[in-house]
């Protein structure tokens, strides 16, 4: 396939472009077909055919998930959101913490900790559909 950043030919797998350093199918400059120049509102490429989505569905990988179900999660289990987030330290961490912290005060920690855990899963997912980029400690 080709680069839809710059054309240039590069592996079918290639997520990320090793020429420009551009995640695939983010821009559509250029066609993945067969590299000939396309317009953002293009469909369709009018040199070879082939279609030409944003998003490339059929990759799998890093397909975000509706925020709710994050938000549930860690409803459910204190962390567990963080963790399906990709956030996998810091849902441990997380879930360690509220319990330690619940510990302590006999659980009324939990009237603070559950619902930033909520929000804070709430907002990575939203953040992670939207296609940015989340750090592993990155809250809200
Ligand atoms: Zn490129
Ligand atoms: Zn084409």
């Amino acid at each position: 396939m080709h680069c839809t950043n710059c054309s240039e030919a590069i592996s079918d797998l290639a997520e990320v472009c090793p020429k420009c350093g551009v995640r695939q199918n983010t821009v559509k400059k250029y066609c993945h077909g067969c590299g000939e120049p396309v317009k953002e509102i293009q469909e369709m490429c009018t040199s070879c055919g082939v279609s030409i989505k944003k998003t490339n569905k059929s990759s799998g990988t890093g397909e975000a998930m509706h925020p709710a179900i994050p938000a549930l999660l860690s409803f459910l289990i204190a962390g567990l959101g963080q963790l399906v987030n990709g956030q996998v330290a810091k849902g441990i961490v997380c879930f360690i913490g509220s319990i330690i912290l619940a510990f302590i005060t006999i659980g009324i920690s939990a009237i603070i900790t559950m619902p930033m855990l909520i929000i804070d899963a709430y907002l990575i997912a939203k953040k992670r559909q939207e296609g940015k980029q989340v750090g592993d400690w990155e809250f809200f």
